[in-house]
């Protein structure tokens, strides 16, 4: 599997997911254009850890929620590299809370950032794949999109709203060559379930049946398949990388 000369956008990749995918397409050889929200310490630290030579890393600061804002970065990144081959759309927060409790804030926000995001990015990113009629999309969804989860209805409706979301897309641009894939991570260690109370984290840990935590990699391995030409049949999925969670 090689990614040399390839273009890769993804979105959230100052921390957890994202970083890890970001350093495992950098390895593979391919240039790759991140953005994140606000933590440019970290996203520092993500241009740091990729160490092929041969194939840059550039960071942005974009809040994937914001239309102007996407459209600058694609910008910026077709200014820098000239075309656009991979988009991962990872970026994604929480707000959990009860359904009775949840403030409309709480639930604007989680779809606006987790699916609004896939939108406004979505749709930059076809207008540069339609001209070379080639195009890898790969959205970052969550075995809560598929199954549901108490306590987090507004995560899990932008969750199994990418999923169809994909698939539309996958429909729509199959004639151009233009894939769209999703992968569904389990519990995976990140800054995201490192907030969770030591009893949920090891009440899920005994629901996995390769009995552990997935790690950032686990997720960037699959990513770095569905980016690669080797991917090129495969379109309108949607993976786990769950360690059986969801079985
Ligand atoms: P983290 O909280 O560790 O990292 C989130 C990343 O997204 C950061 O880079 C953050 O930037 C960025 N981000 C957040 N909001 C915005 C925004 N509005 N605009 C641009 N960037 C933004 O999350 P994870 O790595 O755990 O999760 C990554 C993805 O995987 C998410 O979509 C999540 O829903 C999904 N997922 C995670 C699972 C898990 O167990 N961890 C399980 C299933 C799915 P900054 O550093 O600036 O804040």
């Amino acid at each position: 599997m090689e990614l040399k000369d390839k273009v890769a956008v993804v979105t959230g990749g100052s921390r957890g997911i994202g970083r890890a995918i970001v350093m495992r397409l950098n390895a593979l050889g391919a240039n790759v254009a991140f953005n994140y929200l606000s933590n440019t310490t970290a996203a520092k630290e993500t241009v740091n850890g990729c160490s092929n030579p041969n194939a840059r890393v550039i960071s942005h600061r974009c809040d994937v929620s914001k239309a102007d804002d996407v459209k600058e970065f694609f910008k910026l990144v077709l200014d820098e590299f000239g075309k656009i081959d991979i988009v991962v759309n990872n970026a994604g927060i929480n707000r959990d809370n009860l359904l009775m409790r949840m403030k409309d804030e709480e639930w604007e926000r989680v779809i606006d950032v987790n699916l609004t995001s896939a939108f406004l990015v979505t749709r930059e990113a076809v207008k540069a794949m339609i001209r070379k009629r080639y195009g890898r999309l790969i959205y970052i969804s969550s075995v809560v999109g598929i199954r549901g989860n108490v306590g987090q209805a507004n995560y899990a409706a932008s969750k199994g709203g990418i999923i169809a979301f994909a698939k539309s897309i996958a429909q729509e641009y199959a004639g151009r060559n233009i894939t769209a894939n999703t992968v569904a991570p389990g519990f995976i260690e990140t800054d995201m379930t490192a907030k969770l109370p030591e009893e949920v984290r090891k009440r899920y840990l005994a629901s996995i049946p390769l009995k552990r935590y997935g790690k950032g990699e686990d997720v960037a391995n699959l990513v770095a398949f569905l980016a690669s030409d080797e991917a090129g049949y495969i379109t309108g999925q949607v993976i786990a990388v769950d360690g059986g969670l969801a079985i």
